[in-house]
């Protein structure tokens, strides 16, 4: 064969080396975005079986109880409560009754939290406190209603992993801190409302100072580790305390200075 062929053929050789390399790297992209828009249709998939889920909750769990208030019922069917729990157990997240979610604690069942933020009476303009931050979840359902939510959580751990998930949820008007929430959180005093979701033995002095004056509440669930807790309703009006139980409920203990 003559040299310029050689060379020719040489070229043709590379060249369609080449197109065969490329078109595999297409080839792959093909099937790497193809991977990814099926992952995005079983997220978007799940995150409709969810949606359906939250609506159940609301219509079964709140509405065929004792749940009225409107803004109660919409901040419930809008706030994620499957994002608040842990992979492995997200497929109970609506379901009647609380979750595990680390440190031995518990998210509370979503009858409770719909229940104690109605009884907050909330309209919409409030500063509220809230003590127990744990997952989250109840601070999210609080700051779909009202202005500003400040919560107070004991354990590092949980105050910082709910701090990224409410970030990266896009709540803007939740504030953490972490602490014994006996003391509550002086510096924002006072609060319209205030909601406890572990339960003292009795009702913590700070906190009732923490209200405001004239027309500030509070729910908290107040009761010894092994006995029935009663959820409180306390009223502050011109000055004056007044409580009345609720019903008996099961909370985690409020640890720190109460214990
Ligand atoms: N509201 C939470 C559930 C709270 S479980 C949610 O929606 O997920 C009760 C939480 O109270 C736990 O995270 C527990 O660590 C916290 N806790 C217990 N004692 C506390 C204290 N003295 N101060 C602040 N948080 C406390």
């Amino acid at each position: 064969m003559k040299k310029p062929l050689v060379f020719i053929s040489l070229i043709f050789l590379i060249l369609l080396l080449i197109v065969i390399y490329e078109h595999d790297k297409i080839d792959e992209i093909d099937v790497y975005k193809e991977y990814i828009e099926e992952k995005q249709d079983q997220e978007e998939d799940k995150e409709e079986i969810f949606t359906q889920r939250r609506q159940d909750m609301v219509i079964n769990q709140l509405q065929g109880r004792d749940i009225t208030d409107p803004k109660v019922l919409q901040a419930m069917l809008t706030v994620p409560r499957h994002k608040f729990v842990d992979e492995h157990i997200r497929e109970s997240a609506y379901n009647d009754y609380p979750l595990p979610i680390g440190e031995g604690q518990t998210i509370s069942q979503p009858y409770i939290v719909a229940l104690m933020t109605q009884l907050l009476d909330l309209k919409g303009e409030e500063k509220v406190l809230e003590i127990g931050t744990g997952s989250g979840y109840q601070a999210a359902v609080l700051a779909e209603i009202v202005k500003e939510v400040y919560t107070v959580e004991i354990y590092e751990s949980l105050s910082k992993k709910s701090e990224k998930l409410i970030k990266d949820l896009g709540y803007k008007n939740i504030h953490f801190k972490i602490g014994d929430g006996y003391y509550g959180w002086e510096e924002y005093t006072p609060y319209d409302a205030i909601i406890v979701t572990c339960a003292p033995d009795h009702v913590p002095p700070p906190l009732i100072q923490q209200i405001r004056e004239d027309g500030g509440r509070m729910v908290i669930p107040v009761g010894g580790i092994w006995m029935v807790q009663t959820l409180m309703k306390i009223e502050k009006i011109k000055g004056e305390v007044k409580s009345k139980g609720i019903i008996g409920v099961r909370f985690v203990p409020m640890i720190g200075h109460s214990r």
